[in-house]
């Protein structure tokens, strides 16, 4: 009775093991200061529970577009970009139309395009994970493609694309999504494409900046664009808690979201040098996140880190990426307990 599409579909992975130091899903290591909690938990005190949530969610649509510097009419609120990018998949181009997805890369894009029965194509980054332009080229002319997803910075390789490969795919005809999860870690940017430009859009998220458990992502897109795509929005995605809290962090919290953001980055090169100087090969990194290759399998490495109370990600199942891991940027402690643990497992797994 149902789908034959989902009898090849896969639940999504996520890092579920238990441990003392959780690297593993690129949050925010810090939560906000207590003032603000206490503040935005008193707000949502006087939220009656029985009612339905906003659902244009208009204050936390301002205190975003204020945040972000661009108008409420910019922005389309998800439940997660996750959210975001299903109803990309679902509203441009028409269904039989592929999308382009780089790979290794976030593997959102190809969830939601198998969800669709949406045909894909796969193009892998070359050696320097950059855009393989004359595949993508390749590979577009040989089939009619809608839309291509970026990472960018990419999950889970760290770098930017070349931002002309990107153009030029995008001057194909390709509707463009450039998601910027990590954007507060680099600061570069399509903004002005996605306020300019109907066939650009730009995903940011609360998650990588102290929110990830409040489930917001943000489309960036010119009023007419997501105008269009509101259509396919469920009435009431944000949730009225996340709308509340939301809000109160971006008016009163940027200072806090600055800081930490900052800390992380001071970190990430540190924890780069760290891993190097035990002989461990780490990818430069834009985000807050590092992915790095060893001698040794990546599974194996991966429970001798978990045994030592440390969670990172095992990226080896990924196209170019194997003996590979991700560990995401955590606080100078946190960081300080993995570097003790990569060291004594390496020590453990050598012959
Ligand atoms: N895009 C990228 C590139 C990501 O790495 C992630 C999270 N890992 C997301 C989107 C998902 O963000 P959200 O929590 O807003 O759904």
């Amino acid at each position: 009775m149902l789908s034959r599409r989902l009898a090849v579909l896969k639940a999504y992975r996520t890092e579920t093991s238990d441990a003392e130091v959780r690297l593993s899903s690129n949050e925010l290591p810090y939560d906000p200061p207590p003032h603000l909690r206490e503040k935005a938990l008193r707000k949502l005190s006087e939220v009656s529970f029985g009612r339905y949530p906003d659902p244009a969610a208009l204050e936390l649509r301002e205190a975003v577009a204020e945040f972000f510097g661009v108008a409420p009419e910019n922005i389309l609120l998800g439940n997660g970009s996750d959210e975001l990018i299903y109803y990309l998949s679902m509203g441009v181009g028409e269904l039989g139309d592929a999308l382009l997805v780089p790979v290794p890369t976030f593997p959102m894009y190809e969830v939601s395009a198998d969800a669709l029965g949406r045909p894909k194509i796969l193009v892998e980054l070359d050696q320097s994970f950059d855009l393989n332009l004359q595949d993508i080229l390749k590979a577009l002319s040989e089939r009619k493609t809608a839309m291509a997803f970026y990472s960018y910075p990419n999950n889970p390789t760290g770098n930017l694309f070349s931002r002309d490969r990107i153009e030029s795919v995008r001057d194909r005809g390709i509707f463009t999504v450039v998601d910027e999860a990590y954007y507060h870690y680099c600061g570069e940017t399509f903004l002005r494409d996605a306020l300019s430009r109907e066939d650009t859009v730009v995903l940011r998220t609360l998650s990588k900046i102290g929110l990830a458990g409040l489930r917001v992502g943000i489309l960036i897109g010119k009023e007419s664009i997501i105008a269009e795509l509101n259509k396919l929005r469920l009435p009431f995605n944000i949730t009225y808690p996340s709308q509340v809290i939301a809000s109160v962090m971006l008016r009163e919290g940027k200072d806090f979201i600055e800081d930490s953001v900052g800390k992380v980055i001071r970190e990430r090169e540190r924890l780069k040098r760290e891993m190097e100087a035990v002989g461990v090969e780490v990818f430069p990194s834009k985000a807050n996140f590092l992915l790095f290759r060893t001698p040794f399998e990546a599974k194996a490495l991966h429970g001798e880190l978990l045994r030592r109370g440390v969670l990172v990600r095992d990226m080896s199942y990924m196209p170019r990426l194997e003996r590979c891991l991700r560990v995401s940027v955590g606080k100078p402690e946190e960081n300080d307990r993995f570097l003790e643990a990569l060291y004594d497992s390496l020590k453990a797994l050598s012959p």
